[in-house]
């Protein structure tokens, strides 16, 4: 089957972009967090967001999460790792599985997480964003784990069945992984280095792991590694006022497409885009 459109993030802008696209009864997908956004829900106060002065951001996350139920919106909780431009239509990969869909709109927030050195020079090539997809490569190997969530211990616990050695880095609280074989690490990686594979991983304290591959689970993944050939501007994904980036069909909303980083805009751009999703379909 192929979808009219798939969303990737559920914060505002993606919220938005699901409410217009549902209104005009369009058949898409809706990749994000099923807690919407931890974005929203850290804010302390909100007063900049119309109709709503004052709500604090756990306030407006639940209204948030009331419209989305009013209108039954359904979130799927996966990360999507990569998408492929297929000539005509696009491939969307999450959690090793395969979804068609004519067009697409990018909704991920901005990427806070600096790369580390060597990250994108080594992706293919031992750095990976999905242990479903390339943990098998790993079977009876060591590896690296840099995690910045509890939500992907299931995936580290996967890692670890096939590894021979994990080594995890778990930058967040309460981590309760262990196993014979796991090994937490509380130093923070500083650069991969290798040759035309990864070979080493170095820490900040001077200390050298030598692991087989590195896997990366960050709750959001840099706009150019998750499609190549998106043209970006100053940090952010290069869009116009009906918010088309350079590939057809594609669309980008939200702080990713650049300042101010406000729910307002996220949420207008939401809009926009659906719209001109629409547009283009009618026009295929
Ligand atoms: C502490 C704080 C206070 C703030 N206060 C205000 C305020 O008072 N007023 C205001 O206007 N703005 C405020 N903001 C800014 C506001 O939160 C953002 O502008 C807004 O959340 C942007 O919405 P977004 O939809 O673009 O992205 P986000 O809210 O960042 O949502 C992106 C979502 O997409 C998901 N995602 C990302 N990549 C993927 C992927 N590959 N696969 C699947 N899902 C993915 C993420 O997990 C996340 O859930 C505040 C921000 C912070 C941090």
């Amino acid at each position: 089957m192929r979808y009219d459109c798939i969303i990737i993030g559920s914060g505002p802008a993606g919220l938005s972009a699901a409410i217009n696209l549902k209104t005009y009864n369009k058949n898409f997908l809706w990749f994000g967090n099923a807690n919407l956004s931890d974005k929203v829900e850290k804010a302390e106060k909100v007063n900049n967001y119309p109709g709503l002065y004052g709500v604090s951001g756990k306030e407006l996350q639940e209204a948030f999460r009331r419209h989305k139920d009013a209108m039954e919106l359904e979130i799927t909780d996966k990360i999507v790792s990569a998408v492929y431009n297929m000539g005509g239509y696009y491939n969307v990969m999450a959690e090793n599985q395969f979804f068609e869909t004519e067009s697409i709109i990018l909704a991920m927030g901005v990427v806070t997480a600096n790369q580390y050195k060597g990250e994108a020079e080594f992706v293919g090539r031992g750095v990976s964003y999905c242990a479903t997809c390339d943990g098998a490569l790993y079977r009876g190997k060591k590896i690296a784990v840099i995690s910045t969530s509890k939500r992907f211990e299931h995936e580290v616990k996967f890692l670890a069945e096939l590894a021979e050695q994990v080594y995890l880095f778990p930058f967040y609280k309460e981590c309760e992984m262990e196993g014979d074989n796991i090994t937490l690490i509380k130093t923070a990686p500083k650069e991969i280095t290798g040759g035309f594979r990864v070979e080493r991983l170095e820490l900040v304290n001077g200390e050298t792991l030598e692991p087989d591959g590195i896997f990366i689970m960050r709750s959001s993944i840099a706009p150019t590694t998750l499609l190549a050939d998106l043209q970006m501007e100053d940090g952010h994904i290069a869009v116009n006022r009906k918010q088309e980036t350079n590939l057809q069909g594609v669309y980008a909303i939200g702080d990713c497409t650049g300042k101010p980083y406000q729910y307002a805009k996220a949420v207008g751009e939401g809009n926009v885009a659906a719209h001109s999703v629409i547009e283009y379909l009618g026009e295929k």
